[in-house]
């Protein structure tokens, strides 16, 4: 299975609006963990994109040993669609000094980019 399969098939198990995964890597490039978004189990945060994000239930999964992650989004047909960490989990990443690596960078295919 390729990274992007690997990302794709996480992503599609997701039951949130917006299906994302995230694979989480560690210094030498290694998959340390892979995990998908996933919509808050209690009830009061039972509100509209009040979901845990792939990025952040990556670092949960994989811990310190991540040092870089790629993020993928796929569609209601399964395609592969554009997506950015939100604010919140960019400080997360930024703060734990992790790199946001493109789809691309990863795959190496230029029809993926991030920005
Ligand atoms: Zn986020």
């Amino acid at each position: 299975m390729t990274v992007l399969q690997l990302a794709m098939n996480k992503a599609k198990q997701s039951r949130c609006h917006y299906a994302v995964s995230a694979i989480g890597f560690d210094k030498h490039g290694k998959i340390v963990a892979v995990a998908r978004n996933t919509p808050r189990s209690y009830p009061k945060f039972n509100k509209p994109g009040g979901n845990i994000h792939a990025e952040l239930a990556v670092l949960r999964k994989g811990g310190k040993r991540i040092r870089s992650i790629v993020l993928c989004r796929v569609g209601k047909s399964g395609e592969l669609k554009r997506i950015d960490p939100c604010k919140s989990c960019m400080r997360v990443l930024n703060k734990n000094e992790i790199k946001v690596l493109t789809l691309s960078e990863v795959i190496g295919d230029g029809n993926v980019t991030r920005r």
